[in-house]
């Protein structure tokens, strides 16, 4: 069996934790047999987790649960609290209307889920990034009406990313409301996913991570941060490999933006490494290794790096009490499993 303290001194606050309403497997599962979108990741992603192997039954059941079965494995696994997010790609493969309309059903049905566990669970709102001005208004609704503590951007919307700034409001409106946005992976974009899918590098192995870090850059060079600077934006996966280029993105960013190379490339206010150290938080979703968690603790700030399971996707019960071994003090522990959190998504 595992060793889980039950009584480490802090409680363990895990915020990238997924869900999928029934609602919306019906719908991938629909979209799997009609085959009407471009996104060869997500046949890819979903052509397997909704098969009929034990992995993708067990993951659908529990990513469908927020009730008797998920609590069992958080209290098993020693899990005080999940932030809780819609699934990847979410909403984002739909027409950007009903992706709205779907969110605003999501958000209900977890909200009211949420309610049932209030010390359990707290959750991030999902919005239809494509809809500008009903992502925006969804996630003001989710936060102040349903008590949401941020916003979940399951990356890339079929290939679109968020860079351009007509798909800026909702950035807006998070800053204005003073909450992060998560963003999360999808798989490689149409765009991106050919040398990838071969050899099965599309997803966790290397395209999530590939992918969201691409995304999150984009978001920096365009400018996003010198429009909003107050905007906080949360990576899993210990930042997507980003933190370790950290040196490498400033020292070259720096170089490009200034050179006139690219019609697009602006420079910024700042070097691109403040913007990595201000503007973004860190969780250690699926990595359950102390080296790059200590990394990211160094290079960025012990105030910004965050625990999370990953569950159902990654849900291994010795990786928790791995975590609990970090050569970290108790004090230090305390902040990276509960006091980021609870500052950062105010519980
Ligand atoms: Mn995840």
């Amino acid at each position: 069996m595992n060793e889980i303290n039950p009584n480490p001194g802090y409680k363990r606050i895990a915020t990238e934790e997924a869900w999928a309403p029934t609602e919306l497997m019906n719908l991938f599962h629909k979209e799997l047999e009609r085959k009407s979108i471009k996104d060869p990741g997500f046949y890819s992603l979903w052509g397997f987790f909704s098969g009929n192997s034990q992995r993708a039954q067990d993951l659908s059941r529990r990513l469908q649960d927020l009730n008797d079965e998920r609590i069992k494995d958080m209290d098993s696994a020693g899990i005080d609290m999940q932030v809780v997010a819609l699934t990847s790609p979410g909403v984002q493969i739909f027409e950007p209307e009903m992706g709205t309309s779907l969110a605003i059903r999501f958000n209900d049905e977890l909200a009211d889920q949420i309610s049932k566990n209030p010390d359990r669970f707290v959750g991030l709102a999902a919005f239809s990034p494509m809809d500008t001005k009903g992502a925006a208004k969804e996630l003001e609704r989710g936060v102040t009406k349903l008590g949401m503590k941020g916003g979940i951007l399951n990356s890339h919307s079929l290939g679109t990313y968020m860079d351009d700034e007509k798909y800026w409001e909702v950035f807006e409106a998070a800053e204005a409301l003073d909450v992060p946005i998560y963003l999360h992976p999808n798989t490689p974009s149409p765009q991106m996913i050919e040398p990838f899918l071969k050899l099965g590098l599309d997803a966790a192995v290397y395209g999530f991570g590939c992918e969201t870090g691409l995304h999150a850059l984009r978001l920096l060079v365009a400018g996003l941060f010198d429009r909003f600077p107050k905007l906080q934006i949360i990576l899993g996966h210990c930042g997507e490999s980003l933190p370790f280029n950290l040196s490498r993105i400033n020292y070259m960013h720096g170089h490009v933006s200034t050179s006139n190379r690219y019609e697009n490339v602006k420079p910024l206010k700042r070097p691109a490494m403040d913007y990595l150290k201000e503007n973004f938080y860190y969780t250690n979703s699926g990595v359950a290794w102390a080296p790059p968690i200590m990394f990211i603790r160094d290079v960025i700030s012990p105030d910004r790096m965050l625990y999370a399971m990953d569950y159902p996707w990654q849900f291994i019960h010795s990786e928790v009490a791995e975590l609990d071994n970090l050569p970290m003090t108790g004090a230090e522990k305390k902040q990276f499993f509960e006091g980021n959190a609870r500052k950062l998504f105010k519980i």
